[in-house]
């Protein structure tokens, strides 16, 4: 089984797609990784999706990425009398510390880390940006503010600081054990949300190890501020343009995901852009033609992957909104404009030696068009830098190592086969020229560019570059 795009496909469960049935329906669509969303379910909920997915990769072999989506630190107010209230533009009103319930003119926002770090002219997003207050004066347990913007605020609505870097950590009490049970599931990245500094991902890191990849959601101007060293730290990004678009402008949401995606190209760090990208799909059999042209957009700019949120999750057309993005994804990568737009935007190879080897890598395939490039990675380093390269033939990535397969789901032009220990060169290029030919990359007499890196096994040593004509 074989996807023929290079771009993948992340779509999130939830109740519209929880059975068996509907999972594997959106695998034979085109997903390629499934997240879950830990805002909303139970762990029980989620174990019995892994279960399914782990069920649905064995019955094709095929390895399929999971990414757990940590819900971060959500600020929220508390409740309101009668359950809601509504503010008017121009009249005072306090957030504190008190349980009580609030009202028109106060309310509680049970987070004491939040009150020391505003300083008087912040602004205060709260239910997505709908309604706006600048604090006029604040303690260590209250903030006095005026209402910029009104309107209904109901109990728990979300509340958002943009300008401010907040002292919190990026994981809760409650994303740490969602993260303890993930891992012990066998999930194979992890998202953060609402990371600030480039210390969130190293605190991440050491709760994580190797057990899972990371992947920064970037939804905070802080988190742009620090943008490479954010980037080189993790594992992946995802431009998390929801929060990202309540927190700034929505008009700079552009640009931010062109300057995001460049930089992970750069790096050749995977990078996912997210949220509303079908959005009228929640409700519609068909999307509009702009959100197609979103879709194809992040494509044209070479993205590794795109991603569904509530589309799949909690909409009425769940398969037909991936179905709908494969088409698009295909329809684009057709496009002899979207190989010339990856190639005028590609950057230089970095000078490491995995880089430089890559580049030969690209070269070869440019001069040669084989059949396919075949990477033979332990920790599937070998391929992501062979994707940073965004060869113009597909990568068959070969590993001994089940999870790092997985991994490979979220990766640019990635095909990752599951394969034996290898001993020496030899047997590793023919295991490459086997593998091209039972997964339909290649047939008799066709070349393939094999990159490796000497000893195998050890991770990071992206050194041998050979090209070998498949035997008979
Ligand atoms: P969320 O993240 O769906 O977890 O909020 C994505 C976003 O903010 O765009
Ligand atoms: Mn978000």
């Amino acid at each position: 089984m074989r996807r023929t795009r290079s771009a993948k496909i992340v779509a999130t469960l939830g109740p519209a797609t929880s059975d068996e049935q509907a999972i594997r329906a959106l695998f034979g669509r085109g997903v390629d990784v499934f997240r879950l969303n830990l805002s909303h379910g139970t762990q029980h909920d989620h174990a019995r999706r892994i279960e399914t997915i782990r069920r649905l990769e064995k019955e094709h072999g095929r390895p399929i990425g999971i990414l757990l989506d940590l819900q971060g630190p959500k600020l929220r107010l508390g409740s309101f009398e009668g359950g809601r209230a509504h503010l008017d533009a121009g009249t005072r009103f306090r957030l504190d510390m008190d349980e009580a319930a609030g009202n028109a003119r106060r309310a509680p926002l049970p987070h004491p880390e939040i009150f020391a770090a505003l300083q008087d002219g912040t602004e205060l997003l709260l239910d997505d940006g709908k309604l706006r207050l600048r604090v006029d004066s604040h303690g260590n347990d209250f903030a006095e503010t005026t209402v910029l913007v009104g309107g209904p605020v109901s109990d728990r609505k979300g509340v958002n600081v943009p300008s401010v870097l907040l002292p919190i950590s990026p994981l809760t009490p409650k994303d740490r054990e969602d993260l303890a049970f993930g891992l012990s599931m066998g999930v194979d990245w992890v998202a953060l949300s609402f990371v600030q500094r480039p210390e969130d991902i190293e605190e991440a890191r050491t709760i994580v190890g190797a057990r899972a990849w990371i992947m920064a959601k970037l939804e905070k101007p802080a988190a742009i501020e620090h943008l490479d060293a954010i980037v080189s730290l993790c594992d992946g990004i995802m431009v998390a343009r929801g929060d990202l678009g309540v927190e700034l402008p929505p008009e700079q949401v552009p640009e931010l995901q062109r300057l995001i995606v460049r930089a992970c190209r750069r790096r050749g760090k995977p990078v996912v852009v997210a949220t509303q990208m079908l959005e009228s799909m929640i409700a519609s059999p068909v999307p509009t033609r702009a959100e197609v042209s979103d879709v194809a957009t992040a494509v044209y700019d070479g993205v590794d992957a795109v991603m569904l949120s509530a589309e799949s999750a909690s909409g009425r057309y769940p398969l037909e909104a991936v179905a709908m993005m494969d088409r698009i994804v295909e329809r684009v990568e057709a496009d002899p404009s979207y190989r010339a737009g990856i190639d005028a935007t590609h950057d230089a190879a970095l000078s490491t030696t995995a880089d430089a080897v890559c580049a030969s890598m690209r070269q070869v395939a440019s001069l040669l068009a084989p059949a396919a490039t075949v990477t033979y990675t332990s920790s599937g380093f070998t391929s992501l830098r062979a994707a940073r390269e965004r060869p113009a033939v597909p990568i068959l990535s070969l590993t001994p190592d089940l999870a790092a397969a997985r991994r490979m789901a979220m990766v640019w032009g990635v095909h990752a086969v599951l394969v034996d220990d290898v001993r020496d060169v030899a047997e590793m290029i023919e295991c490459a020229c086997r593998t091209a030919r039972a997964e339909g990359f290649a047939k008799e007499g066709d070349d393939v560019v094999v990159v490796a890196g000497l000893p195998f096994g050890q991770s990071g040593t992206t050194n041998l570059l050979h090209v070998a004509r498949i035997p008979r």
